[in-house]
């Protein structure tokens, strides 16, 4: 990328494999089975960070193993959605500046890696965080085609994964998942993304 260059928006990868894209937000609830669960099974997927929520309870440690949890030289993505979660379109230019540019910085100073990939809250944006995402240093603004619910996706077309999909799941608990727990949404999502032929890529070796 040349300097300057506004980051690419991708909402799916170009491919013909069947492969999809995990991506974990917000950063609440803090799972340690989840821990255990992405170390056995070497999980890659990208997490979005919004600071207010991943900084409660036990904090950034919790994503540092989360990032080392495919063990040798492999890492997952620790990445940036903002300090406050807002909706950024409701925001002056200035005002994103701040809550993109902030958690640039978080980031950078807790993991030593400047975040190259940013995910806005609610998938809203605008040229103005388009600006701002550039002016410190994001590569891309990743978007989400199927959404994970409880016990399956939500599918962009309507029958199901299509090569190249990135889904969308949260870090989420029994009081948000109606008494499932983070380690079971995301093994009722391996199932299906399995059950589909799909397998489970590194969003990081194709962005
Ligand atoms: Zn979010």
């Amino acid at each position: 990328m040349r300097e300057g260059d506004a980051p690419k928006i991708v909402q799916r990868i170009p491919t013909q494999d069947k492969v999809v894209f995990l991506t974990f937000d917000d950063g609440a609830e803090k799972d340690p089975q989840f821990v255990k669960m992405a170390k056995d099974l070497k999980l890659p997927f990208t997490m979005f960070l919004t600071d207010s929520v991943a900084r409660t309870g036990q904090g950034y440690g919790y994503f540092e193993q989360l990032r080392d949890a495919p063990g040798g030289d492999v890492r997952n993505g620790v990445d940036n959605h903002t300090i406050d979660h807002p909706n950024l379109r409701t925001l002056s230019a200035e005002a994103q500046k701040k809550e993109i540019c902030t958690q640039q910085e978080t980031l950078q100073k807790r993991f030593g890696e400047r975040p190259a990939l940013f995910r806005p809250p609610y998938g809203n944006y605008n040229d103005a965080t388009l600006a701002a995402a550039r002016a410190c240093g994001v590569r891309a603004v990743v978007l989400w085609e199927a959404t994970m619910q409880i016990n399956d996706m939500r599918y962009a077309a309507a029958d199901g994964l299509r090569p190249g999909d990135i889904v969308l799941a949260h870090f989420r608990g029994p009081q948000e998942l109606k008494g499932t727990t983070m380690t079971q949404m995301v093994t009722n999502m391996l199932r299906s993304i399995e059950r589909q032929g799909y397998t489970v890529g590194r969003l990081e070796d194709y962005v």
